[in-house]
């Protein structure tokens, strides 16, 4: 009987999913394609499936997974995979799995990216001269080179971020909770404290997970002991950030600039003060994007699954203690 692996939310550009259909069925597999809104509807769609792959939804719960006891694997498509209770999969002997390296240089890039805007304040002068106007930036511009970036969390990305902005001679210093400091200073960093960070960077690039301890990591404390000229960039995950905070911090000058691809809640809000106040550039989550990322991904959420048909296992599951507790294979 083919491994059933089930698409709980699909996403209309991805649809008819010709990819993912012949790339399962040529490893043994079979790729259902679903549109759940409700938990209810995951439970009785998903009962002959044992891999199930999720796109944005926050619909596999802990209940869901009691509901379904032939699923075993959880796939997220993308990195952060905070839409799902890892730890209530352990408990029940489910992997959880991600796509680590799909778009790694693309966020790396659009950090960049943003970062240069804000500096060079290409926004702000881009918008003058669309209602006319020639003048020079009001607020201070300074020389890139020499000055300092702030990395917090130097994985994948923000280690892309560092190589790369090394060459445009910025000093990079970053912390990292869980590399060693020599693991930093090989990617060419200065490894400093979380403290240290805040108060020596002129500009902040943020390249955490969204977990119980970086939720807010970046509140009214953190912004009151950054230098009032520094800037901040948000590619990682926007409850990362204290919003309430940082909206305070920019109004009252408390911070120059703030270039942000996601936010606390996604869409932001039509009212968000974000839309309108100055200093600040938005881009609508697509740090990830582009034609050869959604390709690698697409890719990844495969092999993925095609490891785990052929041998009960991926190097991708991000809770590897679950191991040795399983849920048994149910065969018909
Ligand atoms: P990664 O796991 O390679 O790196 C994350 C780093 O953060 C690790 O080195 C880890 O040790 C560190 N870290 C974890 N908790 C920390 C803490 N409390 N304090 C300091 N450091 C901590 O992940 P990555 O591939 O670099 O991606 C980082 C994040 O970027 C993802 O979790 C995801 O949420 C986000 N992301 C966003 C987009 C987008 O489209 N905007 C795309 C991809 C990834």
């Amino acid at each position: 009987m083919a491994v059933q692996v089930l698409q709980v939310d699909r996403s209309q550009w991805l649809m008819p999913y010709a990819f993912e259909q012949e790339a399962i069925r040529g490893a043994g597999g079979e790729f259902v394609i679903e549109s759940c809104t409700t938990e209810e509807e995951v439970v009785e769609r998903a009962r002959e499936a044992e891999i199930l792959f999720v796109s944005s939804s926050r619909l596999v719960t802990p209940a869901v997974m009691d509901a379904l006891p032939r699923c075993r694997l959880i796939v997220r498509w993308g990195v952060g995979y905070d839409q799902i209770d890892v730890e209530a999969a352990t408990a029940r002997g489910i992997a959880v799995a991600n796509a680590p390296t799909y778009c790694s240089d693309e966020v790396a890039e659009h950090a960049i990216a943003l970062l240069l805007a804000l500096a060079r304040q290409v926004v702000w002068s881009h918008e003058r001269m669309r209602e006319g106007g020639w003048q020079r930036p009001s607020g201070p511009v300074h020389r890139l080179t020499g000055r300092t970036l702030g990395i917090i969390g130097c994985g994948r990305i923000g280690s892309k971020v560092a190589a790369r902005t090394l060459g445009l001679g910025l000093r990079v210093i970053a912390y990292d909770k869980y590399r060693a400091d020599d693991a930093l200073r090989a990617f060419g960093v200065t490894p400093r404290t979380f403290e240290e960070v805040l108060a020596e960077a002129d500009y902040l690039t943020l390249h955490v997970p969204w977990t119980a301890e970086t939720r807010h990591l970046i509140g009214a404390a953190a912004l009151a002991s950054m230098k009032s000229e520094a800037m901040l960039v948000n590619t990682s995950r926007g409850p990362v950030i204290d919003e309430g905070a940082l909206i305070g911090a920019l109004s009252s000058g408390r911070l120059a600039g703030a270039a942000l691809d996601v936010f606390e809640e996604e869409p932001l809000d039509q009212a968000s003060p974000l839309r309108s106040l100055e200093g600040v550039i938005l881009t609508p989550h697509v740090a990830a994007y582009s034609i050869e990322s959604i390709e690698a991904l697409r890719r990844e959420m495969c092999a993925t699954a095609a490891d785990w048909i052929a041998t009960g296992w991926s190097e991708r599951v991000v809770n590897p203690e679950v191991r040795s507790g399983l849920r048994p294979r149910i065969w018909e």
